[in-house]
């Protein structure tokens, strides 16, 4: 993805529409739903978010409420391909709102990623009868939408789901609010044995290209370094947090480090520290997986669900190539072309906000 630039973001800003939610069935006004609209598809694709499954239950339920028929792809676009499909009906999704993971099951297909494989998924939602797809999932599902739409012309419409919270257009992505507090969770825990026993700890969150979720989450545990892949002065900081008189068994220290963190991620730095000063009791923890799993945040399925319902929103109102967000809590959609190549950048000031909390 590119850095965006302030034009960048003026142009961006023109395109992103705010969308007049009108979700209730009672006030919908049967003329905007357009005819060819009959049966729609939903999916999840890319690496699972907790909440997919509540965007599920919200395009499905909006989809029925609107007397459309509701067909769910399992396995992302490999099931596309292989046309892996089930009907939905609202109360198929009872139960789900709360469950992590999808119900759809996720995949990555290198087979969608070739003229062929689009052509066969092409064929099977044609066979199937489908005239619309709501894809949740990130910007590498969403780089497939798009290429599939300019080739077949079947509209698609995004919903953002990933814990990295790093789509540009919208402030959330599905699963990133219960990430933040899955990782908060695990290192309040990890901060009592650092207490414990003076030791410092390199936690490593996920975060291959954005820094995020690590930069929420070390202010939100009081981490003393956030070491994120947009900056690199944050070394400097971890240098001298080292020099700064620490003092061996009397105190501690977690630093927060994001696993696409240029220096190598948690082990490396770890390592480095060791040589450097090999009189700290340096430890390494890294969450791993799981801060995908879990049951939603509130704020998660309420996400969830309004994105869900934007989704069908659109696609009645005959939008095509969008990704639903969520900009100062309003409902927006956002060009797939303008989320896919632009960067949610990092708010700077939090890194301020980090150092002055450990000056
Ligand atoms: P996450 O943020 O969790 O990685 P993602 O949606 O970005 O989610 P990807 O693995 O990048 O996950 O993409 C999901 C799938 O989308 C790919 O496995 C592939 O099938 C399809 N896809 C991605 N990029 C393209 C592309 N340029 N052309 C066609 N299909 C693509």
């Amino acid at each position: 993805m590119l850095p965006m630039s302030l034009l960048q973001e003026i142009d961006l800003f023109n395109e992103i529409t705010m969308m007049n939610m009108t979700a209730k069935k009672n006030e919908i006004d049967d003329s905007r739903k357009k005819q060819k609209l009959n049966k729609i598809a939903v999916f999840t694709s890319g690496g699972d978010a907790p909440g997919m499954n509540a965007a599920i239950r919200a395009v499905t339920r909006a989809a029925i409420a609107n007397k459309l028929k509701v067909t769910g792809i399992r396995r992302g676009y490999q099931g596309m391909i292989e046309g892996d499909f089930i009907p939905l009906k609202a109360s198929d999704v009872s139960g789900i709102l709360q469950l992590g993971g999808t119900m759809l099951k996720t995949a990555r297909s290198d087979e969608f990623r070739t003229s062929q494989g689009r052509e066969k998924a092409y064929q099977q939602l044609r066979n199937a009868d489908i005239d619309a797809v709501v894809v949740i999932g990130g910007d590498g599902s969403f780089t497939g939408a798009l290429v599939m739409s300019q080739e077949y012309g079947i509209p698609f419409v995004g919903i953002p789901a990933t814990i990295d919270n790093d789509m540009y257009g919208t402030d959330y992505t599905i699963g990133y609010e219960t990430a933040l507090n899955t990782v908060v969770e695990a290192v309040d825990k990890i901060r009592d044995t650092a207490r414990s026993h003076g030791r410092i700890f390199f936690v490593e969150v996920m975060g291959r290209e954005a820094g995020l979720l690590a930069l929420n989450s070390g202010i939100a545990c009081g981490a003393e370094v956030i070491l994120i892949p947009e900056s690199k002065e944050q070394h400097e900081e971890l240098k001298k947090f080292l020099k700064k008189g620490y003092k061996r068994k009397e105190t501690s220290g977690i630093i927060i480090v994001a696993e696409g963190d240029e220096a190598g991620g948690a082990m490396k730095i770890a390592e480095d520290v060791r040589k450097e000063h090999p009189d700290l009791d340096v430890r390494v923890s890294i969450l791993g997986h799981i801060q995908r799993g879990g049951s939603p945040t509130a704020k998660d399925r309420v996400n969830a669900t309004r994105m869900g319902v934007a989704a069908i929103d659109a696609l009645l109102d005959d939008q095509n190539s969008i990704m639903i967000g969520l900009a100062n809590a309003k409902i927006v959609a956002v060009p797939f072309n303008k989320a896919v190549k632009l960067n949610h950048s990092i708010d700077t000031d939090l890194l301020e906000i980090q150092r002055l909390m450990n000056f």
